[in-house]
């Protein structure tokens, strides 16, 4: 082993690396099933936050929640849409639609929601706090190993000297450019999809009342597509356009204030509700659009004492949005199994072997289907023509996924 670079040392029983929705669910999971041990929560940020912007949390998604008891939060801060409809975004016709509101109700036993980030990441941080779970924020993690007694992190703050943690095991939810991912699995890191997500929120208040819907609008094009929901208890509309192109220069990062004007070339003529919408948004922001191939076995989500969550193991397109929905159902089987095993019989590396052979063919299957979309939402000539014709046919039967709505599997 290499010359030890770190100052202090800190043992835990478990650390996860990341507090985003991946970190903070596994967190509670984990504080929740083991109240005994100790859990050291390791975030790079200066303080526990989530961008602002919304996500559509599907009833796969939503059951997670309510499982563990979190109904009434979630009902007082998200919106739940009766519709979701599919227009062409440059004729503005309607292509086809959804009914969500009491059909998901009666088919999934759970709504279809949608919610501001902050609302939800602060809604897991809560349940975080009541754990008495120590959260360790300016915690970049720089460096991590597998070692005789579980795993060994490295973290840097400031200028400070780093700080060494030994754990029994280690849940990496460091997100897409996942450190934990680059180091042990010796992988590249995340690439470029050529997509750009343009974000912006808009008070319902706002907008000119024909367009103040409780729907979820996804308008299709060439090239593009836009989607809109009501977060906020239905107080904000929430607004993505994705379009294809390059980073521009001047971002670096992943999150940046981004031109009307820019989005508006990129965009070209478009259907007069979506103007709209569009011209209500006050400020944009930009998010280049990064991924990895969809997982193909169980050791792509875990080795020994570590396993890669959320977006640190299974980064996906947002075209079924269901990158966060992921996240909640891995922490969820994850509590699920610890459940069953709480003394953890066969040490954390059966434990989290068992989990990720529950894990890795839906998340690889919701991460391929994801990109499909993608090109399916994008469409144009013969792929087009199809798309239309078969919604136009199947409807409600094409829109629907009840593989993935129904929730994860219950482990055996
Ligand atoms: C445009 C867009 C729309 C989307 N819409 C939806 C949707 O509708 N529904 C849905 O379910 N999903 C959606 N998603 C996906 C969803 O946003 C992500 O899957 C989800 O936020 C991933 O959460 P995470 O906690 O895994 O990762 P992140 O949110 O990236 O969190 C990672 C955390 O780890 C921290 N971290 C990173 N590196 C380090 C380090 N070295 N040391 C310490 N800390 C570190 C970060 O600061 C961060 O707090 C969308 C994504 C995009 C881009």
């Amino acid at each position: 082993m290499v010359a030890d670079p770190f100052g202090p040392q800190v043992e835990a029983d478990v650390l996860v690396a990341g507090a985003g929705i991946a970190g903070l669910a596994a967190a509670m999971v984990l504080g929740r099933q083991l109240p005994q041990a100790s859990i050291g929560l390791l975030e790079q940020a200066e303080a526990f936050s989530e961008v602002g912007a919304g996500i559509q949390l599907g009833p796969n998604a939503v059951r997670v929640l309510y499982d563990w008891g979190l109904q009434e939060a979630l009902h007082q801060v998200a919106a739940f849409p009766l519709l979701l409809l599919a227009r062409d975004a440059r004729s503005g016709s309607e292509k086809g639609r959804l009914r969500l509101g009491e059909r998901a109700l009666q088919r999934y036993r759970t709504p279809y929601a949608t919610i501001h980030r902050a609302d939800l990441h602060q809604l897991l941080l809560a349940q975080v706090r009541a754990q008495g779970i120590d959260g360790h924020l300016r915690q970049v993690l720089t460096h991590v190993e597998l070692s005789d007694r579980g795993v060994r992190v490295g973290t840097q703050s400031g200028t400070r000297s780093g700080t060494q943690w030994q754990a029994q095991a280690l849940v990496a939810c460091d997100g897409v450019w996942s450190r934990v991912h680059r180091t042990l699995w010796e992988q590249p890191e995340a690439a470029f999809s050529g997509h750009l997500a343009y974000r912006g929120m808009v008070r319902m208040s706002a907008l000119p009342s024909d367009l103040r819907r409780s729907e979820v609008v996804a308008w299709l094009g060439h090239d593009m597509h836009a989607v809109h929901y009501p977060v906020c208890a239905g107080d904000w509309l929430n607004v993505v356009v994705v379009v294809h192109g390059d980073v521009p220069a001047e971002a670096v990062g992943w999150d940046h204030v981004a031109a009307a004007d820019a989005l508006k070339q990129r965009l070209g003529p478009i259907a007069r509700d979506l103007h709209r919408v569009l011209e209500a948004v006050a400020q944009w922001r930009l998010w280049p659009l990064f991924g990895r191939p969809p997982v193909r076995k169980p050791g792509d989500l875990v080795r020994g004492p570590v396993a890669l969550m959320g977006d640190a193991g299974h980064p996906m397109r947002p075209y079924l949005a269901q990158g966060a929905a992921m996240a909640l159902e891995d922490a969820w089987t994850l509590g699920r199994l610890l459940e069953q095993d709480a003394a953890l019989s066969g040490g954390w590396p059966a434990l989290l072997d068992r989990w990720a052979r529950l894990r890795w063919k839906r998340c690889g299957w919701v991460q391929a289907r994801s990109q499909r979309n993608g090109t399916i939402f994008h469409a144009a000539g013969p792929l087009k023509w199809g798309r239309d014709a078969a919604m136009a046919v199947l409807g409600e039967r094409l829109m629907d996924v009840p593989r993935l709505y129904q929730g994860p599997p219950e482990p055996g």
